[in-house]
């Protein structure tokens, strides 16, 4: 991730501090479960170990309903011996998968710990296997690798993979959507600009052929806070990113759609038309949840850099008391807007310090903590209430139709906790 200039802190925003440590948190490998989803004809080959792919099986193995569009090349020890039988061994592995698999347009080399220890040069590979499939097959390379990541940077990695490719746009007419959306939150979208009257295109788009195009003077609205390296490549083509909140909750999502508005030069009124159903259906479903969230005080450990917009929508549109904002990282750009609206003196830290985060957790007993997997099963036999926060990447909960889904997961636990106490 890059280095972003620290955000002066004073008495008013939120409190911004970095700290340093152990962090327990998944690799974006996990980013292959719900990408895989999106892009229909598009085949994800981790070149790993059996480590890997026992964790993406564990993490998708519920969702697969289909002949699953990813596998695991295992690194053995025989591949160790040598580069040269290594690449062999892919090129063999790819050519029979595309054999079997003639609906494959897009072929994600996804690189992991172990091929980046042996230093296996998947870019390399992913450029000779492209010339040699052109052009029924692309093949593009990214890396999931844990090392010094987080989970959500797999789908930053493989969208900006995905960037050099896409065509040269001939006019900046087109808004382009950048994130991964669950299909109808994107086709609410879709029609919400269109009533908007701004052609939007998506990335990524739902088959290999359809991505969008991209040049000088596109103008892109991130839909997930974890793109930086996305965003770069799309600057780098001359895209320029409007800033916005994220579309999360009822408040966050007509900001964010009002971004895009002011930047098209949309009349008000029609703005206002456009969105005053869906506003006045997302305020109607937070309603139904503020009573079990108002009040509540709410603790986040880093896991899925979706925190800071997630903190502001729950103190801001369902009244939480936000005791720490813990990040894995905090992209002072991307979130200024986030930032700016969450209560002065939040404590928001960047990195966390796992046992430092432990330890003022247990010492605040928040109603309420949302953290990864591995802290949530301790964390609940300390007799702390978890929400993990890996489900609100797998779960829609961008826009209006989804704010009162995102409330209930947060409200969920907290009923459960009470009847368990009753
Ligand atoms: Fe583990 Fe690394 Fe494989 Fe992820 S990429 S499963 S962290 S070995």
């Amino acid at each position: 991730m890059n280095a972003h200039a620290p955000l002066p802190s004073g008495t008013c925003g939120p409190s911004i501090r970095t700290e340093r440590g152990q962090r327990a948190v998944f690799c974006g490998l996990t980013g292959i479960v719900w990408l895989h989803r999106k892009i229909q004809d598009a085949f994800f080959l981790v070149v790993g170990s059996r480590t890997c792919a026992h964790l993406i099986q564990s993490a998708a193995g519920v969702m697969i309903f289909a002949e699953p569009r990813f596998a695991t090349a295992i690194i053995d020890e025989r591949d160790l011996a040598g580069l040269a039988d290594m690449n062999e061994e892919l090129d063999r592995v790819v050519t029979r998968l595309i054999e079997r698999r003639p609906d494959i347009r897009l072929l994600f080399l996804v690189g992991s710990c172990p091929s980046e220890v042996i230093k296996l040069d998947l870019s390399r590979a992913a450029l000779r296997l492209s010339q040699r499939m052109a052009p029924s097959v692309r093949v593009l390379n990214y890396s999931g690798s844990g090392i010094e990541t987080t989970f959500t940077q797999g789908e930053d990695a493989c969208l900006a993979a995905l960037v050099p490719d896409l065509p040269e746009a001939v006019s900046t007419d087109e808004l382009l959507v950048v994130g991964a959306l669950a299909d109808m939150v994107e086709d609410q979208f879709a029609r919400l600009f269109s009533d908007l009257g701004i052609a939007a295109r998506f990335l990524p788009a739902r088959r290999a052929s359809q991505m969008p195009a991209v040049g000088r003077g596109t103008r892109y609205l991130l839909a997930q806070p974890f793109l930086a390296d996305t965003a770069r490549a799309l600057e780098q083509r001359g895209a320029r990113r409007i800033a916005a909140p994220f579309p999360l909750g009822a408040e966050g999502t007509t900001d964010w759609l009002r971004a895009a508005a002011d930047s098209f030069a949309v009349d008000p009124a029609r703005f206002a038309a456009a969105t005053a159903p869906g506003l006045r259906r997302a305020r109607q479903a937070l309603t139904a949840h503020s009573e079990k969230l108002t009040g509540k005080r709410v603790f986040f450990f880093p896991d899925s850099q979706l925190e800071v917009p997630l903190a502001r929508f729950l103190s801001r549109e369902m009244g939480v008391e936000l005791i720490e904002v813990g990040t894995p990282y905090l992209h002072r750009g991307h979130l200024a807007a986030e930032i700016e609206r969450l209560p002065d003196g939040t404590p928001v830290v960047e990195g966390q310090s796992l046992d430092d985060g432990l330890d003022r957790c247990r010492a605040a007993r928040p109603d309420l903590t949302v953290c990864g997997l591995g802290l949530a099963n301790p964390l609940e036999a300390e007799g702390l209430t978890t929400k993990w926060s890996i489900e609100l990447l797998f779960t829609p909960i961008q826009g209006y139709e989804q704010a009162g889904d995102l409330a209930e997961l947060f409200a969920r636990p907290l009923d459960r906790r009470a009847r368990l106490e009753v």
